[in-house]
């Protein structure tokens, strides 16, 4: 039954073949000779099908669990080195008529505000998002045909890509919206968009079912195919995520690496992202209703696990994380962290962060200068780059970027170009101080003289006030 090649959900997915992953791995978590040869093999950067990352899920022995964190670390510095990759949501509309159990923008929730932006208000969120130096964005709407229908996410992208507000720029918008048709994604591609994001919430079908009691989301099949469509429709960056806490995590960890496996073994690309979300309390959502809800332990490992496994995939995470958690988490493989986000309905145009629409509430909750302060108080490059969508670089030629060990003469001057723009536009001065020391420093970590001559020539024509330069 289980075939990673089906285009059919309870196949790719299948249920027996988790339940056999979850038994393999408690049978062989105290096996050291196979876990020795399975962390050999993530070491030498081939990832770990879901067997393989279930023993090491399922090990409980506290030096090889070290290891797995030391191997992570050092996949992370190789093929990520330093940077961390900035976004932001924001949300268009909590018009909602799915039923999930775990989210307060749900249909039954009758007291709970409800908002759509006009395009006049996208253009004053863009506008206040610009003006924190933001430049990639992940769209956020929930599913409702009569007031979200397909034609007002495009021209909400339409709107957000024409807002040029003093330097700023929104270069690239990436989309978490609804499961949808072919065809509306190919409309979403043709509006160009980055990344299409849909976490599946739960592996676990009947689970789904029960979390999903009304609205369309409750066809799992349909939601679990989704990526398929996509990418059908010719988005070839599609970014997969669970909600950590709704299901046992190590059936979502499988179900997770099996659903990466499928998008490879169908469309020769694996995901272009992973998001980790965890449960959060919400409005007329209490998460300890929800018992499998996970320490931060267990979390780093499970951070650690999917960058051993598919060291090639992004890694997300959200201000839903505290600062120390994004902290730890950020050394074991996070790349991509969102910064000073609202997540309700037209919460960036406001002084004050309204708490009457959020979706969660956010724990971490500092402006984005400090932020970007903090995370190269850490050592790390706060990157704004957006370059590879715009250079056409998606799917399998991103990968190939990624795999050509290039990355260190593209993703780092791209970070340090942007990283200027952000000190030069948007920085506090203590901020800008710390910053311009870190490009001097980091600029001789640009492998290519040449790469590097042009880098610095960049930089100095962003001194000068011109802006957008990439590799
Ligand atoms: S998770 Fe998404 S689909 Fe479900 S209620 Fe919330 S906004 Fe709607
Ligand atoms: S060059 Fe491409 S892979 Fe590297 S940070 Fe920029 S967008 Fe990401």
């Amino acid at each position: 039954m289980y075939n990673p090649k089906s285009l059919k959900a309870e196949e790719f997915i299948c249920h027996e073949e988790i339940l056999e992953t979850l038994a393999y791995g408690e049978k062989n978590k105290d096996n050291v000779e196979l876990i020795d040869s399975i962390i050999q093999k993530a070491r030498l950067l081939k990832g770990l099908n879901h067997r393989e990352a279930s023993v090491l899920l399922a090990c409980e022995m506290p030096d090889k669990i070290e290891e797995m964190y030391s191997i992570a670390e050092e996949i992370k510095k190789k093929l990520y080195g330093n940077r961390i990759v900035m976004f932001a949501p924001l949300y268009l509309s909590n018009y909602c008529i799915n039923g999930c159990t775990y989210c307060p923008y749900h249909g039954k929730n009758k007291h709970i505000t409800r908002k759509k932006l006009t395009q006049e208000e996208v253009v004053k969120e863009v506008t206040a998002l610009q003006d924190m130096g933001h430049k990639r964005l992940a769209l956020e709407a929930g599913e409702d045909p009569v007031h979200n229908p397909i034609e007002y996410i495009l021209e909400c992208i339409q709107t957000i890509y024409s807002v040029k507000h003093k330097n700023g720029a929104i270069r690239r918008v990436n989309v978490n919206i609804a499961a949808t048709t072919v065809e509306n994604y190919r409309r979403l591609k043709e509006a160009g968009i980055g990344t299409y994001i849909l976490f599946q919430e739960t592996y676990h079908k009947e689970s789904y079912e029960l979390l999903h009691p009304t609205g369309p989301k409750h066809d799992y099949n349909y939601h679990t195919e989704a990526m398929d469509r996509a990418m059908e429709g010719g988005i070839d960056d599609v970014g997969l995520g669970v909600l950590f806490g709704l299901e046992r995590y190590k059936y979502e960890f499988a179900g997770l690496l099996m659903h990466a496996e499928h998008l490879e073994a169908v469309h020769g690309v694996g995901p272009h992202t992973i998001s980790v979300p965890r449960i959060k309390h919400a409005d007329d959502i209490d998460p300890s209703v929800f018992d499998n809800s996970i320490d931060d332990e267990v979390f780093a490992k499970l951070c650690a696990l999917i960058r051993l496994a598919v060291p090639y995939t992004g890694m997300i995470i959200s201000t839903r994380e505290s600062q120390r958690v994004r902290e730890k988490v950020i050394r074991l493989g996070v790349s991509q962290i969102s910064g000073a986000s609202r997540t309700s309905v037209g919460g960036y145009q406001e002084k004050e962060r309204p708490t009457d629409t959020e979706q969660f509430d956010v724990s971490d909750q500092r402006s984005l200068d400090e932020v970007v302060r903090w995370l190269m108080e850490m050592g790390y490059i706060p990157s704004f780059c957006t370059a590879c969508y715009r250079e056409g670089r998606t799917g399998d030629r991103f990968m190939s970027l990624c795999k050509s060990g290039q990355i260190q003469n593209c993703c780092h001057p791209n970070a340090l170009m942007t990283l200027k723009e952000f000190l030069m536009d948007y920085a506090s001065e203590e901020t800008r101080a710390l910053g311009e020391k870190m490009i001097q420093d980091e600029l001789a970590n640009i492998p290519k003289d040449k790469v590097r001559e042009v880098c610095r020539e960049h930089l100095e024509k962003i001194e000068r006030g011109i802006r957008d330069f990439r590799f």
